[in-house]
């Protein structure tokens, strides 16, 4: 039986790590693949703000759950104490007493091997196999294959692995600028936006996609046309356009929920059938937008308020929340009387354009024989002072 053990700090996890570990079974003709996550590593810290070994060890069984052949081991990951290799690969030579074992290794790691704890132990229990992804870096390897040989004779084995060109501290630097959702698994991408691990921000199509999915496909060309109304309107009024499109693109995650949806959402934030009142359910999509778009997507409180606020205003809202709220109202698919007037105000005079939605709103619902909203009013009321 031929093992081979794979570590990492798995920081984040990606499709080239995937790639890598199909390449060495494959050229190494392993039975097993040990993927081997560390949780401190006893050589450099990692980097400031990495999470912590469980969610490490969490994106990285997601990334390998379904390798053939495959397991995601937690014996360094667990460990409070930083992990040392020898220690590791006793523990599996321990578990697989007639395997032959391989320690797959970058180009790095391979040339620094004499530094390692223990390194002659070491090379007693496994085989090297070392990753090679160009014809420089496998010149410098078959030179100190060959220096171990000779002074060790350790016999080392090369892995040919035209990696896909991406790392994870090249991750690390995409991830805030909303790039790298291409090279990590859907789940984990998710779960990186969700939490915002390493400063993520998400990926303008990812999210659209995301969004969409939640709402009915007739709804779709409002959101898209509320992005882009959203976007514009925050450039004319020195509103962080990021904010806005995020906020715009979210803005109806949760509009076709039944009443049952909502509540189940808002619950267990304190709301309860009883203080929801007889507010419609059109009043609800708001609140339980605002909570998903936290929960699920990572939004900013910004973010969040400027949903949470979107059909009925309030006294003293943000210029991201009036922009929210005009965009939901003036996008380029809304054909009501009194449109084009609202269009040209939101432009020239934010607050004259908030009173103008607001007012239109408040007889519209009276119209229909329902009380406006109290926060509808207040806004009203304050923007007028
Ligand atoms: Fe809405
Ligand atoms: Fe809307």
């Amino acid at each position: 039986m031929k093992v081979g053990i794979y570590g990492g700090t798995f920081n984040p996890p990606h499709i080239g790590h995937e790639q890598s570990a199909i390449t060495a079974s494959e050229q190494l003709g392993l039975d097993l693949l040990v993927i081997v996550p560390v949780g401190i590593p006893p050589h450099k810290p990692l980097p400031a703000g990495s999470p912590s070994a469980d969610i490490r060890f969490s994106m990285t069984y997601s990334a390998f759950k379904k390798s053939p052949d495959t397991i995601v081991s937690n014996i360094e990951a667990r460990n409070p104490e930083p992990s040392y290799t020898v220690e590791t690969v006793d523990v599996i030579k321990h578990t697989y007493p007639e395997a032959e074992l391989f320690l797959l290794l970058g180009t790095d790691m391979f040339l620094s091997l004499e530094t390692w704890k223990d390194f002659e132990s070491l090379l007693k229990i496994v085989t090297p196999a070392v990753f090679s992804r160009n014809p420089d870096d496998l010149q410098k390897i078959t030179a100190h294959s060959q220096y171990l040989l000779e002074k060790y004779g350790v016999n080392s084995r090369i892995v040919l692995n035209s990696v896909i060109p991406i790392s994870s501290s090249g991750l690390r630097e995409m991830l805030p600028k909303r790039g790298g959702a291409g090279y990590i698994n859907d789940t984990n991408y998710a779960y990186i936006i969700k939490h915002r691990l390493y400063g993520a921000k998400p990926d303008w199509e990812w999210l659209r996609q995301r969004a969409y999915s939640m709402l009915n496909p007739a709804r779709i060309p409002h959101v898209a046309a509320c992005e882009e109304a959203a976007v514009s309107l925050a450039e004319r009024w020195g509103v962080d356009r990021n904010d806005a499109r995020e906020a715009a693109i979210l803005h109806d995650i949760t509009k076709k929920f039944d009443l049952k949806d909502h509540l189940k959402v808002l619950e267990k934030h304190g709301f309860s059938s009883d203080t929801l009142g007889h507010a419609g359910e059109k009043l609800l999509h708001p609140k339980s937008g605002a909570v998903l778009a936290g929960e699920m997507f990572g939004a900013s409180d910004t973010v969040v308020n400027a949903i949470r606020w979107h059909t009925t205003g309030k006294a003293g809202m943000s210029a991201l929340e009036k922009v929210i709220y005009l965009a939901d109202y003036i996008e380029s698919t809304r054909d009501f009387p009194g449109v084009e007037e609202l269009r040209r105000l939101a432009y020239v005079d934010l607050n004259d354009a908030m009173v103008m939605g607001l007012e239109l709103t408040v007889s519209d619902v009276s119209a229909r024989g329902i009380t406006p909203d109290k926060a509808t009013i207040d806004a009203i009321d304050d923007l007028k002072k």
